[in-house]
Parts: C-alpha cells; structure tokens; sequence
C-alpha cells in the first residue's frame, strides 16, 4: 500500500506539459498561455486628456479664482483621436475631449465644469497643478515591458490586454484529449432500459463531467463487457488520446480484468493500493507513453480518485502552475470517527459564518453513495495519523464547488 502523497508525486512525475497551438484571444479565454507577452507600443501612444475641458500652460492659471478668472486665448479644437496642430504658448489654450492627444507646450488640463467659454476666449476659474488630468504616455503600459507570463490562465482582463496590444492571436498549450472507458456488464448506457439487474454507467458522464470542468477534451468510448476482448478493443480505441481513463475492474473480484488487459495491451502498469478511503484500488501506468488511469468502479471512488490524482495531471498537461484545489480550515459540527493509517476524503459541505468555515459530513459515506456528493460542495481531509475527530476540532476541507465563491447579496454589503 502506498499513500495518497506517493501516488500524487509518481503520477505527476510522470505527465508532461502538452505542447502549444495557435489561438484567437476569444477562444484563449481560460487556457493558459504559452508565451511571454511583452508591449510592442506603449499605451496610451501619447500624453492624452483625461476629462473634458482646456489643455492650458499650467503656469497661465496661477491665482485663478471664480471672482478672478483667467482669461486665455483659444486656438483649436482638439475631438479624440484628432492630432492637434497647434503649440499651446503663454497665454493659450486649447479646447480638448477626453482621450485626445495633449498638445505640445501643455502641461495641464482644466477640466470644462471650472472654465466658461467666452467667443474665441475661455476663463479658467481654478488653479491647475502640473500634469493635472494628463494621462502620460506609457502609463498603462511601457513598450517592452512583460504584461502576462507564461503559465498564466487567461481571464477577460488578459483579453482585453491582448486586444490592447493588437494581439488577435496568441500561443496556448493544447488541451488534452481524455479517453473515458466503463467497464462491467452490469451498465448499461444512459439512454437503453436498463433490465433488473442493471445501472446506467454514471461514471461515464460523471467523468466527462470533471474532464470538462477542469479544461480537458472528453473523448467517450463507451462501455466495455467485463471480457478480454472488449476490453482490448476499447484500450486500442483510446490510444489517440493524451491520457486514457477506465473505471471499475481494478480490485479483487473475478472479472476484475482491467489490471491484466493493461499489463497485456501496453507497458510499465503499476497497480497499487492507495491508502486512501474511498478510492483504494488504483492502477497507474503508461501505454505507449500514454498516461493510463485505472480508476475504482464505485461512483464516489471514481470521482474522489479522479479529483486527487487525474485533475491535477491534466492541469499539469495544460501547462498550469497551479495544479491543486484550495483547501480551507474549518470547524468540524460533529464527531468523526475513522481508521488510522488511512487518509479519508469525507464528502462534506462548508459554510462560512461570522468569519470561519464550518463544515458538516453530508450523509452517509458509503463509496456507492452519488447523493452525499450531490449535497457536499468539499472534501473533509483527515490524514493517516487522524483517528478521531471531536465536534468543534478543526479539520482541512478540499473545496470541491466552484459555486462556494458565490454569495445570494455582496459580503461587503451585508457585513458593513
Ligand atoms: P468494480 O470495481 O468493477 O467491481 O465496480 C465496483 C462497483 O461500482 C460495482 O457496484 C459496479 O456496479 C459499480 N460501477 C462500476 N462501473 C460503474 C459505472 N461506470 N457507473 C456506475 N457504477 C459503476
Ligand atoms: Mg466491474
């Protein structure tokens, strides 16, 4: 047996970055990018106007006053994205819109509410500071300079960079394709009746499911008869992918066949039991370089293995730093009670309430049991050493659900 850090470290020991492709900003959204983006040109381009209003000397409106006004001579009118023809010298002023290009010669904009046109003459009621409402050129960004890293998941704002910078295209790492194999005659697929005796394989839609939420390409492949034949047929089918998934078929049982088909169809499989609950029989290996997972067939084993150890390999293939799922302290509501020597996934849903997570078991733990998962939006983690838990202990909770991060009103309004 070995434990659940092992598992992780030669798993993803073994799984390398894909490679990169070529891709238009609107379809980079949540890949990770394969390059360095540096600014070929600053933004802004040049010193421009941040308000409506007159790009004047900034010296010309010293002791300007609404009783004392000064009076400057207006010599053009500067719309955005016009380039101003005029110097503004002593005594001057030009009439300039939000986003145009600050003359040369001024050294300040008087924003239009603090001045009153008078014909070709404007008074400027306020004292202006240097620079005041001048956008700089490069203040955004500076040519050459790195905006976004490699490695780095691209959200709007990375697309509105890139659109900045005139970057329609830009290098991802490819998405991996993931081959998704039920094994067992008892399954049946979701849309044929099952008889009495049969079950809709869920894992393979619970699978594709999480290959989906994590960036990966499902490629389905069905459900293979616990015969050597299918079997063999179904892995040979899933060689074109980057990682192969199978489910059910790896513990003990009679027409546990999986374990052996690999060890025929390919090379270097590793069967291991993880000392892990649920989720203890895992098979590990490559076939023809291709990562193969052997995951348990219950429906919770599956998806428990499959948010430890496949999730980060495939965020791994996407070129992600970041391969883990937060976790958070909280304060477990009732007594746990577990078997030492193995690390325990406990499905469970936490709560945040006046400052601290609180986290409660959602039920039943049997790994047959889909509904506790339905109801957790975590995991409780209770490491090998752990053998009990006492209501009001602290535990480390794997936050499984995205949708945790949303609230029914803004937290800053309801607790201010
Ligand atoms: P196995 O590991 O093949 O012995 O399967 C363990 C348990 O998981 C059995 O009760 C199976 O019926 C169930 N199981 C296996 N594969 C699937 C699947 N694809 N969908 C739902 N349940 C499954
Ligand atoms: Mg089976």
């Amino acid at each position: 047996m070995i434990s659940v850090e092992e598992a992780l470290d030669r798993i993803l020991g073994s799984i390398e970055p894909l490679g990169i492709e070529k891709v238009n900003i609107l379809d980079s959204l949540g890949r990770v990018i394969g390059e360095d983006v540096c600014a070929s040109r600053n933004i802004p381009p040049r010193n421009n106007s941040a308000m409506d209003g007159y790009a004047v000397r900034w010296e010309d409106t010293r002791n300007a006053s609404r009783e004392r006004p000064v009076v400057l001579d207006v010599v053009e009118d500067i719309p955005a994205g016009a380039i101003p023809g005029k110097r503004i010298g002593t005594g001057k002023a030009a009439r300039i819109m939000t986003g145009a290009p600050v003359p040369e010669g001024g050294t300040a904009v008087v924003r239009v509410e603090d001045t009153k046109k008078d014909g070709r003459k404007v008074k400027i009621f306020v004292e202006a500071e240097e620079g005041q409402d001048i956008r700089w050129a490069g203040e955004d960004v500076r040519e050459g300079e790195q905006v976004i890293s490699r490695g780095d998941v691209i959200r709007p704002a990375e697309v509105g960079m890139l659109a900045a910078l005139g970057r329609s295209y830009i290098y991802v790492y490819q998405r991996p394709m993931i081959a998704v194999i039920a094994t067992g005659d008892e399954l049946v697929d979701i849309d044929d009746t099952p008889s009495q005796w049969q079950i809709v394989s869920s894992n393979s839609y619970s699978i594709t499911a999480q290959i989906i939420e994590c960036g990966g390409i499902p490629l389905q492949l069905g459900i293979a008869k616990d015969t050597r034949d299918e079997l063999i047929a179904k892995f040979n089918a899933a060689l074109r992918a980057n990682i192969i998934i199978s489910s059910g078929g790896v513990s003990v049982g009679d027409y546990d066949l999986v374990k052996d088909i690999m060890q025929e169809v390919g090379n270097q499989m590793q069967f291991w039991q993880v000392a892990m609950r649920p989720g203890k029989p895992l098979a590990f290996g490559s076939m023809r370089g291709i990562p193969v997972f052997g995951l348990p067939g219950n429906p919770v084993s599956s998806m428990v293995s499959f948010e430890q150890f496949v999730r980060p390999s495939i965020l791994k293939m996407m070129g992600c730093r970041r391969l883990f799922r937060r976790t958070v302290t909280a304060t477990s509501m009732e007594n746990i009670t577990k078997k030492k020597g193995t690390t325990h996934f406990i499905r469970a849903r936490v709560e945040y309430e006046n400052g601290e997570f609180l986290v409660t078991t959602t039920g039943e733990q049997g790994s047959g049991i889909l509904k506790s998962m339905v109801r957790a939006n975590g995991l409780i983690v209770l490491p090998e050493k752990t053998g009990h838990v006492a209501k009001g202990e602290e535990v480390t909770v794997q936050l499984l659900d995205q949708s945790f991060e949303f609230t029914s009103r803004p937290e800053y309004l309801i607790n201010t």
